[in-house]
């Protein structure tokens, strides 16, 4: 097959990439996917006990609309929230113009136009308690198009793409990639003037290997690391009135480390991922079924730097440590616990007046599994935060761990998003470049304006 412009991963970043590209050229694109369609997407994952019944490839992370498309489809309406649009761009004004641009689209393929946003005296107050004890209050317009909604938007948009023009393969893997040539899993080669690689998380690793062969540079990013908090309702409703998703920054005290809060998950539950070897946490909230406790992630960022970068590895060493110390489930404990530097037991556990949601856990001791650092960051961080969400630190607040963060490794690329290869772009989550839906779509469009300007099609890209 022979081609323009092939697009590999029909996520955020590739769909919208794919817009971009069509409205504004007759280039002909072909969208590649190794993933189902929007209509025969399925995770079989039992939800509260976590127990994934492994699809292949995994429904949740791959097919028509990407990671995500199966759960809440929350857009986060800022262009520094799951990246950093206004350092790619080098322009705030343009960030802010791809993040109104992005949303606009989910709107008009059918997300609901209400946007969660509190009135201005409530953010203000809430901000103002915040600086007080040093920490940066994020408030964030959010767009929520819902479990049951994310799925027929998705179809709308493939719908429209397919009416501009673009080509789209499903269940076809890419299993490598050279200069203006593709070769899938079944044997075909696809030749075409561009490439726009946008296999998001699941294709990360595959992609750092295709990348590494062209010998183009990479290099590793921070990670997060840290445990998923459970406090009962109540203690988190007063914030969660002001931002459905309260996002706060913190610098702990003994280390300075950035220490925020993500993924808060009202009236929700604490549910087990399972990788190959090792077991983690999540957390996540249904519109059916709900519990008497809110929950989120409390994660500390570690960047490593010479002579050992590879944070994969370091938080593969720690998630392991925690995994044996939890006979291969999670670890639990009561802050009280953690504070008094002694383990929790189910006789401490069911004397708290917080039940846990997710029980196949082992209470244990989390300073066992972590190192000093990251255990102090998170009892300092959580201490400052109970200035602002009193109860947060009490000592009956559950600890689930780990809860940890990988992100794909950075690939080198200039501000078109174009790679030392001629001619070969990247976008989104498996990049390295986002880490969230809006920003993901953002980076799509930005590498599409790029083939467009190489085509002399002017678009903006930067300042
Ligand atoms: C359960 C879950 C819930 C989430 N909820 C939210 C949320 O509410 N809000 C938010 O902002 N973000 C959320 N995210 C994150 C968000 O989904 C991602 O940031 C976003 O989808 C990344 O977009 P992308 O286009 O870079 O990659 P992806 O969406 O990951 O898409 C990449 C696509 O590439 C395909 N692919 C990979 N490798 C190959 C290959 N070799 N050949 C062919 N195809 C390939 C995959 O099948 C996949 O469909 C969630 C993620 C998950 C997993």
């Amino acid at each position: 097959m022979q081609t323009d412009v092939v697009i590999i991963g029909a996520g955020p970043a590739g769909m919208f990439a794919a817009l971009e590209l069509a409205e504004k050229s007759n280039l002909k694109i072909v969208i590649i996917d190794m993933g189902r369609d929007i209509n025969e997407r399925r995770c079989p994952a039992t939800t509260i006990t976590g127990v994934c019944e492994k699809c292949n490839p995994c429904s949740q992370m791959s097919g028509v609309g990407g990671a995500g498309t199966l759960s809440s489809g929350l857009l986060n309406l800022r262009p520094d929230i799951g990246g950093n649009l206004e350092e790619l761009t080098n322009s705030s004004e343009l960030s802010w113009d791809l993040v109104r641009h992005v949303d606009d689209a989910f709107v008009r393929y059918g997300a609901p136009q209400n946007v969660y946003t509190a009135d201005d005296e409530q953010v203000r107050d809430l901000a103002r308690k915040a600086a007080a004890s040093g920490i940066r209050f994020v408030p964030i317009p959010q767009r929520h198009m819902g479990t049951d909604n994310t799925p027929r938007v998705i179809a709308n948009f493939k719908e429209d793409l397919m009416k501009k023009g673009v080509k789209l393969l499903i269940k076809r893997k890419v299993t490598q990639l050279e200069q203006g040539k593709l070769k899938l899993e079944d044997g075909s080669d696809i030749s075409c003037n561009y490439i726009l690689a946008a296999p998001g998380r699941i294709g990360a690793a595959w992609l750092a290997e295709q990348v590494r062969k062209l010998n183009i540079p990479i290099k590793h990013g921070p990670i997060d690391i840290g445990v998923r908090v459970e406090v009962p309702a109540i203690v988190m409703d007063p914030v969660i009135e002001v931002n459905y998703d309260p996002k706060f920054h913190i610098y702990s005290k003994t280390y300075d480390d950035f220490v925020r809060t993500f993924c808060t998950n009202a009236r929700g539950f604490v549910v087990q991922e399972v990788y190959d070897s090792t077991i983690g946490v999540n957390g996540h909230a249904m519109l059916s079924k709900k519990s008497e406790n809110t929950n989120f992630a409390f994660l500390v960022r570690v960047n490593l730097t010479e002579p050992i970068e590879d944070t994969t590895a370091y938080g593969q060493s720690l998630a392991a440590i925690t995994t044996t110390l939890g006979g291969g489930k999670p670890l639990l404990q009561r802050l009280g616990d953690l504070k008094q530097w002694r383990r929790s037991t189910w006789g401490r556990i069911r004397r708290s007046n917080v039940k846990p949601t997710l029980l196949h856990v082992t209470p244990g001791d989390i300073a066992m599994a972590f190192p000093h650092r990251i255990v102090t960051d998170i009892l300092e961080g959580l201490d400052k935060l109970d200035n602002v969400v009193p109860g947060v630190a009490s000592s009956s607040t559950l600890l689930y761990a780990p809860e940890i963060k990988f992100y794909a490794n950075m690939i080198q690329v200039d501000q078109k998003l174009e790679t030392p290869v001629s001619n070969l772009f990247v976008a989104g989550d498996g990049a390295g470049l986002s880490g969230g839906i809006v920003t993901a779509a953002a980076t799509g469009i930005i590498a599409a304006r790029g083939i467009l300007n190489k085509e002399g099609i002017e678009a903006k890209i930067s300042s």
